[in-house]
C-alpha cells in the first residue's frame, strides 16, 4: 500500500471544529496545531492512534476513508484476500462469525484470513527471541501506534524495537506463501495506525490496502450485504488458537506464554494514553527495568478509533472472551500444531528507522522569554501550569508556539485577561459613541431651531426698529405731558427690550459677525467675573493653567459667555456656595469651565438647556436665551460647549460645569 508523502489518516471538519483544545491536549504526539483559531492535523507528526477521534465531542475529528483504494483491487484483481483482525468479535457482536465471513465473500473477497494465525505465529517469535539470551531490552512492535510514536519522539530506543513483524504482516507473508506472491492483501481492523504500517517502506508490497470496520461497515451498507442474505462459511485456513485473545489488553503477553511476572520484572505491559508515555519515558531513562515492554496506545485493540460499537471496555472484552471459548471448543488443535510447524521457518523480521521529530526540548540558546512576557507570564507566580491550552506546562506551551505548532490564544487566563481589556475598551468607546450621537441629535435640533429664530428675528426687526423710531420721535414731542411723556418711555423700554431678545436670537442662530482680535483669555475671564456682581454667600476663584494665554476671538461676545454662565452659576447657588474659573490651553485650544457648587441640573433637562427660551426661573427671571446665546457665540467660534452636573445628592456632592474651549488661531473669514 503506497501512502502520500505526509498525509494523514485522520482530517479536521472546521465547520464542527468547537476549538476547545480537547485534542491538543489528548494528542500523544502533539501533532495538532491551533493556526488562526482552527485545529489543524500534522500528518508528519501524526502517529495515527485516533485518541483525537475518540476525545472529539463534537465528532470534528474524521477519520480518512481508503475503502475506495479496496473497491479498486477487488475488482481489478483475481485473487484477494480479507485478513480480519480478531477484534472483529467485539464490533460485529450482532452477526453470527460464519455469516460475517459470508459477507466478506459477498463483497467479493477469494480468502477471508483471520489475523490471529499471524498473531499466534508472532508470539512464538516474542517467546524466542526472550528465551535466546537473557541480554537485551525489547519493546513490543504489535501496535503501529506505538512503533511510529518510538520511531519519531524516541528514536533512540529504536533499536529496543523487538525486529518482529506485526500479527498483520506475519499473516500476509503466511498467506503469500500459501497463494502465490500475486496474491493481493486488504487489512481489515480497528486501527487507523495500520493504514500507517501498511504504507511504510519497511514493509513495502506486502500490505494492499487497509481500512477499518467502519469503512468495512460503509462497504457493506453501499453493495446491500445483509448477513441473512449471504452463505455462512468459515475463515479460511490456516486456523487461528489463542491468538484471538490478542485485542484484549495483556493479549500479546498471555500468547506468547510470557507471564507478566511482578516477581521476575521479566514483562511490563501498559497501555492508555498516559500509561503508555510514561512507560516509555521510564523504559528509556532506565527506571522501569523490564525485557520486555508491552506497550498499546488504547486499552487494547478493541478500543481503536476505527470501531463502530458503543459498548464500553469489559463488555467487548467479555465478546472477545465467548467468542475465543466458543471457537476453541471445535477448533482441530492437532491441525493447528501442524500448522505451526509447518511456517517454523518463515521470516518474520523486520526493521524499523528513527524519524525524530521531536521538539520539546529546550536549549539554552532558544530564548522563550518575550513568548511567555507576552502572554502575561512575568514571574514564578504567573505560570500556572494548569493545562488549559492542551500542554502540561507554561513552558511546554510556549516551546510549541516558538514552533509554530501553538498559538497564545490558546493560553486561557492570557485570552480571559485580553478579552477583559478589549470589553472595557468596546464600552468606553460605545459610551464615547452615544455621547456623540446625543451630541448630534443636539446639535440637529438647535440647527432646526436657529432657522426659525433667524426667520422670526428678521420679521421682528424691522417693525420693531420703526416702532422705536416713532415712540422716540413722539416722546420728544410730548416732553410737556408727563403722562403721555411716561407711557411711552414705557413702550420705548419694553421695545428696547425685544431688540435684545431679537438679538439674543440671532446669536444663537449665528447671524451675527465675530470680530476676531487677539487677546488675553485670563483678562477677559477676569472681566466677565467683575460684571456680574457676585452674592456675598459665594466665593469666587480663578485657577489658571495656561502657559500662553493668547488666542484669538471676539472680545465683547466671549465676555458675554462668561457674564451668563457666571449668571447662571449665581443663581444657581441661593444658599451659597463656590464659583471656580479654571483655564487651560495647548498649541490649538484654549477653554475655560466654570464650576459651581450649586443645585445642579436634572437629567431630564440636560437635553434642553441650549434650546432659546427655556428656563427654570420664575417669570419675568430668566428669558431663556443665555445658554442659546452662549451656544451661538462658541459655535461661530467654532468652538464646543459641554456640560456636566449632578443634581442628586445621593450620588454625591451636586453642582454644575460647563467647559468652553475654542481654537486658538480663530477663523478670519
Ligand atoms: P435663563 O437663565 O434665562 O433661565 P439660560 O439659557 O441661561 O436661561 O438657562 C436655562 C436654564 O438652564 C436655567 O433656567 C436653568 O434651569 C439651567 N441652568 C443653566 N445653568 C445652570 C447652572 N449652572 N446650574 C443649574 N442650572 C442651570
Amino acid at each position: 500500500m503506497k501512502r502520500k508523502e505526509h498525509s494523514a489518516f485522520v482530517s479536521t471538519n472546521k465547520e464542527r471544529c468547537r476549538v476547545c483544545y480537547t485534542c491538543v491536549r489528548e494528542c500523544p504526539a502533539k501533532a495538532i496545531r491551533i493556526s488562526d483559531g482552527q485545529a489543524e492535523l500534522l500528518a508528519e507528526r501524526c502517529i495515527s492512534c485516533g485518541n483525537c477521534v475518540r476525545v472529539c465531542s463534537q465528532d470534528a475529528k474524521e477519520l480518512v476513508r481508503t475503502k475506495d483504494e479496496v473497491e479498486r483491487i477487488i475488482s481489478e484483481n483475481q485473487k484477494v484476500a480479507a485478513i480480519i483482525a480478531p477484534s472483529f468479535a467485539a464490533e460485529f457482536y450482532d452477526v453470527k462469525y460464519d455469516r460475517f465471513v459470508g459477507m466478506l465473500r459477498a463483497l467479493g473477497f477469494s480468502f477471508v484470513n483471520e489475523v490471529a494465525f499471524g498473531a499466534d505465529l508472532v508470539s512464538r517469535e516474542y517467546r524466542k527471541l526472550l528465551l535466546s539470551t537473557k541480554e537485551g531490552r525489547w519493546i513490543a512492535t504489535t501496535c503501529p501506534a506505538i512503533v511510529t510514536y518510538i520511531e519519531k519522539y524516541s528514536p533512540d530506543l529504536v533499536p529496543n524495537l523487538a525486529p518482529i513483524v506485526s500479527p498483520m504482516i506475519a499473516t500476509a507473508r503466511v498467506l503469500k506463501r500459501l497463494h502465490g506472491q500475486d496474491l493481493k492483501i486488504v487489512f481489515i481492523g480497528p486501527c487507523i495506525a495500520k493504514k500507517v504500517e501498511a504504507s511504510s517502506s519497511l514493509v513495502e508490497g506486502e500490505i494492499d490496502g487497509a481500512i477499518t470496520f467502519l469503512e468495512l461497515r460503509e462497504m457493506f451498507g453501499e453493495h446491500g450485504i445483509k448477513s441473512d442474505a449471504v452463505k455462512p462459511t468459515d475463515f479460511d485456513p490456516p486456523h487461528a488458537n489463542i491468538g484471538m485473545v490478542y485485542p484484549i489488553s495483556g493479549g500479546m503477553l498471555q500468547t506468547a506464554k510470557i507471564g507478566e511476572d511482578l516477581v521476575s520484572g521479566e514483562a511490563v505491559r501498559a497501555e492508555g494514553r498516559t500509561r503508555f508515555l510514561e512507560a516509555i519515558k521510564e523504559f528509556e531513562n532506565g527506571q522501569l527495568d523490564a525485557r520486555l515492554l508491552e506497550v498499546l496506545c488504547c486499552e487494547g485493540c478493541i478500543m481503536g478509533a476505527g470501531m463502530t460499537t458503543k459498548e464500553q471496555e469489559f463488555k467487548r472484552r467479555s465478546r472477545i472472551s465467548k467468542y475465543v471459548r466458543d471457537c476453541l471448543k471445535y477448533r482441530n488443535q492437532g491441525q493447528w500444531e501442524k500448522d505451526m510447524v509447518y511456517f517454523a521457518d518463515l521470516d518474520l523480521r523486520r526493521s524499523f528507522e528513527r524519524d525524530d521529530k521531536r521538539v520539546g526540548i529546550i536549549t539554552p540558546d532558544i530564548d522563550l522569554r518575550p513568548i511567555l512576557e507576552r502572554m502575561g507570564k512575568k514571574s514564578e507566580s504567573d505560570f500556572l501550569n494548569c493545562g488549559a491550552c492542551g500542554y502540561d506546562t507554561c513552558l511546554d506551551h510556549a516551546m510549541s508556539i516558538y514552533r509554530g505548532l501553538a498559538e497564545d490564544e490558546m493560553c486561557l487566563p492570557y485570552t480571559i485577561e485580553k478579552l477583559r481589556q478589549t470589553n472595557e475598551e468596546l464600552e468606553k468607546s460605545n459610551s464615547k459613541l452615544s455621547d456623540t450621537q446625543q451630541q448630534l441629535v443636539q446639535s440637529e435640533r438647535l440647527a432646526s431651531m436657529a432657522q426659525m429664530a433667524t426667520g422670526i428675528a428678521h420679521e421682528v426687526n424691522n417693525p420693531l426698529g420703526v416702532v422705536l423710531m416713532y415712540a422716540h420721535m413722539l416722546k420728544d414731542q410730548c416732553k410737556d405731558n408727563k403722562q403721555l411723556d411716561e407711557d411711552l418711555g414705557m413702550i420705548v423700554e419694553q421695545a428696547d427690550r425685544c431688540k435684545k431678545i431679537v438679538s439674543g436670537l440671532l446669536n444663537f442662530a449665528r447671524q451675527n459677525q465675530v470680530a476676531f482680535e487677539s487677546v488675553d483669555l485670563n483678562e477677559i475671564v477676569e472681566k466677565g467675573l467683575q460684571i456680574v456682581e457676585r452674592p456675598k454667600n459665594i466665593a469666587a476663584e480663578i485657577t489658571n493653567q495656561m502657559e500662553n494665554p493668547y488666542c484669538e476671538l471676539d472680545k465683547d461676545q466671549m465676555v458675554q459667555v462668561l457674564v451668563n454662565l457666571i449668571s447662571n452659576a449665581y443663581a444657581a447657588m441661593p444658599d451659597g456656595g463656590k464659583l471656580t474659573i479654571t483655564t487651560g490651553g495647548n498649541d490649538f485650544q484654549v477653554w475655560f469651565s466654570i464650576t459651581d457648587t450649586g443645585i445642579g441640573i436634572p437629567k431630564e433637562n440636560m437635553p434642553k438647556l441650549f434650546q432659546p427660551f427655556f428656563t427654570t426661573k420664575k417669570m419675568g427671571k430668566g428669558t431663556g436665551l443665555g445658554l442659546a446665546v452662549t451656544y451661538g457665540i462658541v459655535k461661530m467660534h467654532r468652538g464646543d460647549i459641554k456640560v456636566t452636573s449632578n443634581a442628586d445628592l445621593s450620588k454625591g456632592p451636586t453642582g454644575t460645569t460647563f467647559t468652553v474651549s475654542i481654537p486658538r488661531a480663530g477663523r478670519r473669514e
